[in-house]
């Protein structure tokens, strides 16, 4: 998506004309939704929120599909326009829907542990239709088919697709350990991003912080292999794919990340999202402590990102944020019910259940969620980029 908004001839067949107050259209290319600040956009095509001043916001009629920044904005900011004051949505952006408690991996960072290992006894089927109704009382623009990992209830998830794709724009998240060939058809049909988790270029870090659980998978097998295998027939079956890699102390070495990029690279993966391990859950157990990356490569991470640009690299590359604010994340468990991610150790905290209408489900997130944190979390800024393009009331 181009900051220059070419000025709209008049709104395309597809989308009905923008009302400022009013709800998301959804797309073939992604979701809009205006804000009291303009508006919010999200691409399918690379999995990436913009926030937009009214002016450009209103020029985005011009587009039927928000598309990604050429391959020379990386890294860029997610404003665009002009803010006098910071952009803070008045919906959420995302919710996560575990449709599964159920995970083939064990990594030392997982901070998902709380939804997991409680609620895996007497997962139903006669649960699916609570997490559907929970999630669409959301008033998100994204929904996020996670787990656990939806590669290992591919049934689950596919019921999940298809009854969210109409109201929100999907994304599926998995580690690739499994068949990921169930859910292809369903994910090319509804225009479901995928994303796979892949730490290094090599075998051995990454199966050392991302090791199978032996009740799933067989002695031996590499989750580094699977998620290889996996990216690859997303890459065959024409699927929209961002590999993720948790940055730890194994992989935060400059030369590490650049030989993964070249593989992401060999592989014809265009999205990478650099997250930084998170003192939570898994990640905040003292044998956790020394998977913590050094300050001193998180602060040359940008600056490896910037590289990368700088080479005419064809790969998208983000870094989030490196601390958890809580009450910024929202989540439906595999039983429906309504969470808020607390941040660090806290955990997560029940704030709605299945049960709930849909007037105790708003006012459960507008109680709890704080949107500016949210917001945060899903809108890129970058320091190097301050004043351009609203950049400096993003970071006040
Ligand atoms: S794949 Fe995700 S949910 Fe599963 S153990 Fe790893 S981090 Fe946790």
């Amino acid at each position: 998506m181009s900051a220059e908004a070419t000025p709209a001839e008049g709104p395309p067949a597809e989308l009905a004309p923008l009302r400022l107050d009013g709800e998301s259209i959804v797309g073939a290319g992604g979701v809009f939704r205006p804000e009291r600040f303009g508006g919010l956009a999200y691409s399918r095509e690379c999995d990436r929120f913009y926030a937009m001043d009214t002016k450009s916001f209103r020029a985005m009629r011009s587009f039927t599909q928000p598309t990604c920044p050429a391959p020379a904005g990386h890294g860029e900011s997610s404003f665009v326009g002009e803010f006098a004051q910071r952009p803070i949505p008045d919906r959420p952006m995302v919710v996560n829907c575990l449709v599964t408690a159920y995970c083939p991996l064990r990594c030392r960072y997982c901070h998902a542990d709380d939804l997991m290992g409680p609620f895996r006894a007497g997962e139903s089927d006669d649960d699916l239709d609570r997490i559907v109704r929970t999630a669409e009382l959301v008033p998100a623009m994204v929904a996020v088919i996670t787990g656990g990992d939806p590669i290992v209830r591919p049934d689950r998830a596919i019921h999940v697709i298809e009854r969210l794709a109409e109201s929100k724009a999907l994304v599926l998240d998995t580690s690739g350990a499994g068949d990921i060939g169930p859910l292809l058809p369903a994910m090319k049909a509804h225009n479901v991003h995928l994303r796979v988790s892949l730490d290094a270029a090599s075998a051995s870090p990454n199966d050392e912080v991302r090791p199978i659980d032996r009740r799933h998978l067989p002695l031996g097998t590499s989750s580094h292999a699977q998620a290889l295998e996996t990216i690859r027939r997303a890459r065959r079956a024409d699927v929209r794919t961002t590999v993720q890699t948790v940055v730890t102390s194994r992989n935060e070495h400059e030369a590490e990340l650049l030989r993964l990029h070249d593989l992401l690279v060999d592989l014809g993966v265009r999205h990478w999202a650099l997250h930084v391990m998170v003192n939570a859950g898994r990640g905040a157990q003292p044998r956790s402590r020394r998977l913590r990356p050094s300050g001193e490569s998180l602060a040359r991470l940008p600056a490896t990102v910037d590289r990368l640009r700088l080479e005419g690299s064809p790969v998208h590359v983000r870094i989030t944020r490196t601390d958890q604010q809580p009450n910024a994340v929202i989540l439906v468990n595999n039983r429906g019910d309504l969470y808020a991610e607390r941040g660090g150790a806290m955990g997560k905290v029940k704030i709605g259940s299945a049960e709930s209408s849909a007037s105790e489900i708003e006012k459960a997130f507008r109680a709890t969620i704080d949107l500016a944190a949210h917001a945060d979390r899903y809108l890129m800024r970058r320091p190097a980029t301050l004043g351009r393009h609203g950049d400096r009331a993003a970071q006040e």
